[in-house]
């Protein structure tokens, strides 16, 4: 059996795996954290994290009679991720790994199948948005802890791990937990006394340690909402484009991490590097050429064009003013809506008076009388790839 499972490790390593650990289905991670989390409504509108709640519970529920989890993790860090006048969430900056993972992911049930003499309907896979509590089970392997932060954190990797999981009707031995003194999936295991990330948060966002309220985080607000960013957000969205970093770099378990071997991924750090004047001027077309390929695609053209808005608003640069008055008179009402929110925010009132005039959408009007304070753009969250 562990000579099995030793092959099966070094087949799944050298696939570009820098993780590869093994766990039983039972017993599960008692999962109370997740019904808790729902119940409080921190998922906000992502009902697709109750309406799969039953099978991340139970991976019956996934694969009938899986008796193990292989937990897989990705060391996603850059030596250099570049630096413009955005920030980027460091995982936004290659080919989408949903679809590089995946790619990484067929060979590995091919590795099951001739290890162990699968077949392929023993196993199925999952990155990251499949039913399955990731995390609780990384955890229950030993691929790290789960920190204050709700992430999985690694001692080898710090916080820079994309995980995958794949379910077997296969044998394996568990591999141990990091520590065996409490539950392995328990909040800040290795965290001691610290809580930088939390203190660190833009928006207050831990209602707790490990309990992340969706509604106030700026990765849910520029990645998931779809719609309207919370006025009194937007200031501390500061120059986040797309997602949030901030409880991730600020962990000190981060000082071990070297830079990922990218035998799995794509590195597209040429996104950071686009100057914000250009995001507010991308077309439909433009965006698609850009993106193609990448996580980013996911907020669609006019949910960047929203997110370049509010950090343009908060950027003091009155050259972006042109590109934010011709934004209020976008097609669609939530880009006008940021743009005037940060038009009024460079002072430039008195240069939407065109675009108000042909106003109608109530929600876009709110922003036109709404108060709003000067931008203040200082302090920036650090690039991403800054030390
Ligand atoms: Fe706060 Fe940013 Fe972490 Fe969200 S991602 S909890 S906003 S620090
Ligand atoms: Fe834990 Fe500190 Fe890292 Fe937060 S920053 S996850 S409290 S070690």
């Amino acid at each position: 059996m562990g000579t099995l499972q030793e092959s099966l490790r070094g087949r799944l390593r050298a696939l570009g795996f820098d993780e590869v650990r093994f766990a039983r289905t039972a017993p599960a991670p008692a999962g109370a954290g997740l019904r808790a989390w729902l119940d409080a409504g921190y998922h906000a509108d992502m009902d697709w994290m109750e309406r799969t709640s039953a099978k991340r519970l139970d991976t019956g529920l996934v694969l009938e009679g899986a008796r193990s989890v292989i937990l897989l993790g990705v060391n996603y860090l850059q030596g250099d991720g570049g630096g413009g006048e955005s920030a980027w969430a460091r995982y936004s900056l290659y080919r989408d790994y949903h679809d590089s993972l995946k790619e990484a992911l067929r060979g590995a049930g091919r590795a099951i199948e001739e290890v162990y003499g699968a077949g392929p309907g023993d196993y199925r896979y999952s990155v990251d948005t499949g039913p399955v509590l990731e995390r609780a089970w990384a955890a229950k392997a030993g691929v790290g802890f789960i920190g204050k932060n709700s992430m999985l954190i690694s001692r080898r990797h710090g916080n820079w791990l994309f995980l995958a999981s794949i379910l077997a009707r296969i044998d394996v031995e568990p591999d141990p937990p990091l520590s065996r003194r409490g539950e392995p999936e328990s909040v800040g295991l290795l965290c001691g006394k610290c809580t930088r990330c939390m203190d660190a948060c833009p928006t207050q966002a831990f209602p707790a340690p490990g309990v992340v309220d969706a509604r106030r985080c700026i990765s849910y607000q520029t990645i998931e909402n779809r719609g309207i960013i919370p006025r009194g957000m937007r200031a501390a969205i500061g120059n986040r484009i797309y997602g949030c970093d901030v409880c991730l770099e600020v962990c000190p378990w981060n000082r071990f991490a070297q830079a990922g071997r990218r035998l799995i991924l794509s590195a597209r750090g040429d996104i950071a590097e686009i100057p914000l004047g250009e995001l507010l001027g991308l077309t439909r077309e433009r965006f698609a050429e850009v993106f193609r390929g990448t996580a980013i695609k996911r907020v669609k053209w006019t949910g960047l064009l929203r997110n370049a808005c509010v950090v343009a608003g908060n950027s003091g640069e009155r050259s972006l003013v042109g590109a934010l008055v011709g934004l209020a008179s976008h097609e669609s009402a939530v880009v006008r809506a940021h743009a005037v929110w940060a038009a009024r925010r460079l002072g430039a009132d008195g240069r939407l008076e065109q675009a108000a005039q042909s106003e109608a959408d109530p929600l876009v009007l709110e922003e036109y009388s709404a108060d709003v304070a000067p931008a203040a753009p200082e302090p920036h969250a650090p690039p991403c790839g800054a030390a």
